[in-house]
């Protein structure tokens, strides 16, 4: 594309009008700061509208650096401490946003549409006279020595743009759909900033060839406590058909490393061994397939039998040898399961990895090496559990940002 000779100027470029990227460009913008956001999309905040199946699930009652993983694990700390849930709660008030908790998970959603929480990022950025740039195609990004007023200049769209700083929030690589590219590995790499191996996260295990029988119960859902070494997690997982998913799987996602297995315990509010006895007393002549029927879904313990998995499903309780019982407890409360992999970026609600931390100020996101260039948000080395834990990160880490940003002497 033929360039303008014209340059634009701004003080502050933010590249992604995402969560992170348009809460940082409002703060700036409201520190009296010129700024202009960038995005490749038609429209702002399109992850968020599609987040917490359309309700946003907007941040955590009970945020803490241990929700968090990265490299650099005190990297969070500063800036959850400086912009914290209830400050994202009262912005939320302020705007007469009906939300809720769900159940006493914590995890504050949206009564009425995840549009609320873009509608007011988008009046937060009016407050702040953002210049929003929509479907900006970015060819390449300069970085201008000895010039303290220009330090970079952004190809788009066959215009070049001048700015002292320049903040990247262009998030990960989960849901290229929505618009996401890896602008902001390509960026610190240009700059010499290490970058963690990014990977898909918070997402869906798919099976091996050998656990394809389970495809057969797809929609069915159960209670379970999942182990990656030391981490577990508590909940609902659910049957896909492609392979297991849910909160919990989703969770423990963040913790499994490939190839290895994971734990399920699949009645994790009963021990076994315990009812079994109980039953064998009560109804001795109970078939076992039946007895487990009580208290797992149907469907399960109709497939392992059919499977042959569940050996001694057709014996009555009073048959069951002590033997039999250690191995129906292992079975049932210790099943290993390999996955085969993750359904990957497709699917994924984050990416784990991302520029490093280390490089990065806690205090400001800024560059440590390269005054002026900042990283906030997802495409940062900081992944969140899921529970409203990644939109927290993006509000507090571009809060940070902001706030180095707005106290600049011009
Ligand atoms: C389906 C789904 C549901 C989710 N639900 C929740 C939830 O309920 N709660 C929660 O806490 N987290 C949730 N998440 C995670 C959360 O959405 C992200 O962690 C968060 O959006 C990250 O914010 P960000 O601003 O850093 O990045 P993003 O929101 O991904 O924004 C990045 C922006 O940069 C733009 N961009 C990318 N590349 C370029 C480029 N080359 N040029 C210009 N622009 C570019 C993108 O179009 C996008 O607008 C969910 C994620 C998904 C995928």
């Amino acid at each position: 594309m033929i360039e303008n000779n014209t340059i634009n100027y701004s003080e502050t470029i933010v590249i992604g009008a995402g969560a992170a990227g348009l809460f940082c460009a409002a703060h700036i913008g409201k520190a009296g700061k010129q700024v202009t956001l960038f995005d490749n999309g038609k429209k702002i905040g399109r992850k968020i509208l599609m987040a917490g199946g359309g309700f946003c699930n907007f941040t955590n009652l009970d945020v803490r650096p241990s929700h968090y993983l990265s490299q650099n694990p005190h990297f969070v700390k500063s800036a959850l401490a400086r912009f914290t849930q209830w400050d994202f709660i009262s912005l939320v008030c302020e705007y007469g946003i009906a939300y809720h908790e769900k159940g006493e998970s914590g995890q504050l959603f949206c009564d009425n549409s995840a549009q609320d929480i873009v509608d007011l990022l988008a009046q937060e950025c009016a407050k702040g006279k953002v210049n929003i740039q929509l479907r900006q195609q970015i060819d390449r990004v300069e970085q201008v020595e000895n010039d303290t007023k220009v330090r970079f200049k952004i190809h788009a769209n066959g215009q070049v743009w001048a700015c002292q700083n320049l903040v990247i929030a262009t998030g990960g690589l989960s849901m290229p759909a929505l618009g996401a590219t890896p602008f902001g590995y390509k960026i610190s790499e240009q700059f010499g900033l290490n970058v963690i191996a990014p990977r898909a996260s918070l997402v869906p295990f798919t099976y091996r060839e050998t656990d394809k029988i389970y495809t057969a119960l797809s929609g069915v859902s159960l209670d379970v406590n999942v182990s990656a070494g030391k981490t577990h997690f508590r909940g609902d997982m659910l049957f896909t058909h492609r392979g297991l998913s849910g909160p919990t799987i989703l969770q423990i996602s963040n913790y499994w490393q490939a190839n290895d297995s994971v734990e399920i315990d699949l009645l994790p509010s009963e021990n076994l061994a315990e009812i079994l006895a109980e039953w064998k007393k009560q109804s001795p002549n109970q078939q076992l397939k039946n007895a487990l029927a009580q208290v797992l879904p149907k469907r399960l313990v109709d497939l392992w039998l059919e499977h042959n998995l569940l050996k001694f499903g057709h014996k009555s309780l009073a048959q069951l040898s002590n033997v039999e019982i250690v191995e129906l407890v292992q079975f049932v409360h210790h099943w290993q399961f390999q996955p085969n992999g993750t359904e990957g970026y497709r699917t994924a609600e984050v990416t784990m990895g991302g520029v490093d931390t280390r490089e990065i100020s806690s205090k400001t996101m800024e560059s440590q090496q390269h005054s002026g260039l900042y990283f906030i948000g997802e495409v940062l080395d900081v992944t969140g559990w899921l529970g409203g834990y990644n939109f927290q990160w993006a509000w507090s880490s571009a809060y940070a940002c902001a706030t180095a940003i707005g106290q600049n002497a011009d």
